[in-house]
């Protein structure tokens, strides 16, 4: 439910209310994307008694304060990410990149943060492929516990040197919800990969960290089911959320997955979110990047995701999908067009020239 405070109200009496709540079993969260006197009242953790289903003869009963409450709202599953909430849409800010505005955009790098070198040398080439984004991960979802499992710590901090040298914001994969703090820390933008869409404390805590969340739906999720993991992060207080289409489970293993366009274009009519394109995951081959990307942005598409390597055949982890970054150059034009037959346009990235770094090198190199 959403408790809607008089404009009057001071922020005593709200505090007030708001401890009366959790006494009776709810979480609260302030919307403050909602106003400065909005704030949720979610079903607790760790309660020992059920919350009452409706608060408010209590509240008016036993609690003062509850005299500055406006309005008590009934939420439902998408009340906050629903479209009727914000028909113009929501524009999500990347430092200084808008998603979801009339500009498309492009977010590339590696699938794996694997050195300095590489990063370096791929951050760059995107960046002159007019990319406005740079992604590397750094905490690796694998299927395999054999495989390279990501440079973590290190590959954080290899991701925020390089991305504030070569002047473009940071996205990077979250796993768990014990490392947000570290992941905000050197991140632009918070990713949850598809195989964490539905970890609910991971998203309980991400809708408190204050940053953008790059939420990546599941393979087998229906849009009831992303929308609904949105709806976690915009309940305890973030609408800096942008969804990413990457592929569901098909029958056809010529491709990894299949992209799900028309869900591109009925998210975009079912929420106001941002949605980007994942056609790299998509499609799990890189002959087919350039068309699912072209496509995604005919779709409706706020922007494409694409791992990009300097050299894409040495890439330690999802080889076949990666390009080079002359690849993704050579298809922004058609990227452009795409976007300017859609009444839309290809961002401008940004002008900042990129740092040149130190005279060292610390290629560390995974395994
Ligand atoms: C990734 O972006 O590198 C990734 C692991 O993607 P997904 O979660 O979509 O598989
Ligand atoms: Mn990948």
């Amino acid at each position: 439910m959403l408790i809607h405070m008089r404009t009057q109200a001071s922020p005593q009496q709200t505090g007030a209310v708001r401890q009366f709540l959790e006494r009776l079993g709810y979480e609260t969260a302030p919307l403050p994307y909602l106003g400065p006197g909005v704030f949720a009242a979610l079903p607790g953790e760790d309660q020992v008694c059920l919350p009452d289903a409706d608060p408010l003869p209590r509240l008016r009963r036993e609690c003062q304060a509850a005299l500055a409450i406006a309005r008590l709202e009934p939420a439902a599953a998408h009340a906050l990410t629903g479209r009727a909430r914000r028909p113009g849409g929501t524009l999500v800010r990347v430092g200084p990149v808008a998603i979801g505005g009339e500009a498309v955009v492009v977010v590339a790098g590696p699938c794996s943060v694997e050195s300095l070198d590489q990063l370096w040398a791929t951050a760059q080439g995107v960046k002159q492929a007019g990319a406005h984004l740079l992604r590397g991960g750094a905490f690796k979802p694998r299927t395999s516990p054999y495989a390279f499992q990501g440079l973590g710590r290190h590959g954080l901090k290899l991701l925020a040197e390089v991305g504030a040298r070569v002047g473009m914001p940071v996205v990077t994969e979250v796993m768990s919800a014990e490392d947000v703090a570290l992941v905000a820390d050197y991140a632009d933008m918070l990713q949850v990969g598809a195989r964490n869409m539905q970890n609910f404390p991971l998203l309980k805590r991400l809708g408190m960290a204050g940053k953008p969340v790059l939420l990546k739906r599941a393979p087998s999720a229906t849009l009831d089911e992303w929308l609904g993991a949105a709806e976690y992060l915009m309940a305890r207080g973030n609408d800096q959320v942008v969804l990413c289409e990457r592929g569901i489970r098909g029958f056809d293993a010529h491709t990894r997955n299949t992209l799900d366009l028309a869900a591109v274009a009925a998210v975009r009519e079912l929420t106001h979110l941002p949605v980007l394109a994942d056609p790299s995951h998509a499609t799990g081959r890189r002959s087919l990047i350039a068309a699912a990307a072209r496509a995604a942005v005919a779709v409706g598409a706020d922007g494409v995701c694409i791992e990009a390597h300097i050299q894409p055949e040495e890439s330690i982890s999802d080889r076949e999908q990666a390009i080079s970054p002359s690849d993704l150059a050579a298809f922004m034009p058609s990227l452009a067009a795409i976007a300017q037959a859609v009444g839309r346009t290809l961002a401008v990235p940004s002008s900042l020239f990129p740092v040149p770094l130190p005279p060292y090198s610390t290629t560390c190199r995974a395994v």
